[in-house]
């Protein structure tokens, strides 16, 4: 039997907006590996399935990488079909493209299935559409957080006019908004910032650029939370205004 590995996005939570191949891939699994951010009610559509944690949180306890990959490898070898499940969708800063790298370059074969990343559940169940015509012709996607500490190009970032959707933002609210500002973005550029997104818990606080770090503080703000920075993260009321501006 050939060896083989579904590399699947779960989803930001909410266990509806899994695929529907993702859903056939846990039923086709002898075993899952999931990471912490993965909502564990998904698993209800893998009953008595071996289930592994491979939790990668900044900050806890966390499985190297290495030990991810070798680990994928034995089963698939074993010829045991493979899942790893991921949050959000494997390939937006889910390590989906190393991961594929690595296991084809042993002959394994990978199968990818997106998943609906953070970015745009969080946007939509915040009623904000993430491109709007005639206020934002685009989109970009970006982490704050590097593990080599090279840094974004802020500039162009607060220069593009795309809407930003910003990940791994929480620990860096004010380096953000102090690169934003000094590329030249409005200090009153509507911010949106989402917790738990798609998740019964989910909060949102809605700020401007200048305001977000203090109103983050007030709100309290945890990790996992994606920042949305643009026109469409307005408010009726600021909408209104900026309009008028
Ligand atoms: N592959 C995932 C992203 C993993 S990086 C995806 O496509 O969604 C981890 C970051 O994603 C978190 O720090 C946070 O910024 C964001 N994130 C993941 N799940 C989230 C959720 N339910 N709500 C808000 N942000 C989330």
């Amino acid at each position: 039997m050939s060896a083989k590995v579904w590399l699947v996005g779960a989803g930001p939570g909410d266990p509806e907006l899994l695929t529907l191949k993702a859903v056939r891939a846990l039923h086709e699994a002898d075993v899952v590996l999931i990471d912490d951010l993965v909502n564990p009610a998904v698993l209800e559509h893998c009953p008595g399935t071996r289930v592994i944690t491979v939790g990668k949180r900044g900050g806890c306890r966390s499985t190297p990488q290495d030990f991810i990959h070798r680990l994928m490898l034995r089963y698939a070898r074993q010829g045991k079909c493979v899942v790893r499940l991921k949050g959000g969708d494997p390939c937006i800063f889910g390590r989906g493209g190393e991961e594929a790298t690595w296991l084809t370059d042993r002959g394994v074969s990978v199968e990818l299935v997106n998943g609906i990343t953070a970015g745009l559940a969080g946007a939509t169940n915040c009623d904000i559409p993430l491109t709007l015509r005639g206020i934002s012709r685009g989109v970009t996607l970006v982490t704050a957080h590097t593990q080599d500490d090279s840094s974004l190009n802020w500039r162009a970032l607060a220069e593009g006019g795309t809407t930003l959707v910003i990940y791994m933002g929480v620990a860096k609210l004010s380096e953000i908004a102090q690169q934003l500002l000094e590329g030249g973005m409005a200090s009153n550029m509507p911010v949106a910032m989402i917790e738990n997104a798609s998740m019964p818990q989910q909060r949102e606080c809605r700020s401007s650029l200048a305001c977000m770090q203090d109103d983050a503080k007030a709100f309290a703000l945890k990790s996992p939370a994606i920042l949305v920075i643009g026109a469409v993260a307005a408010t009726a009321v600021e909408a209104a205004l900026l309009a008028s501006a």
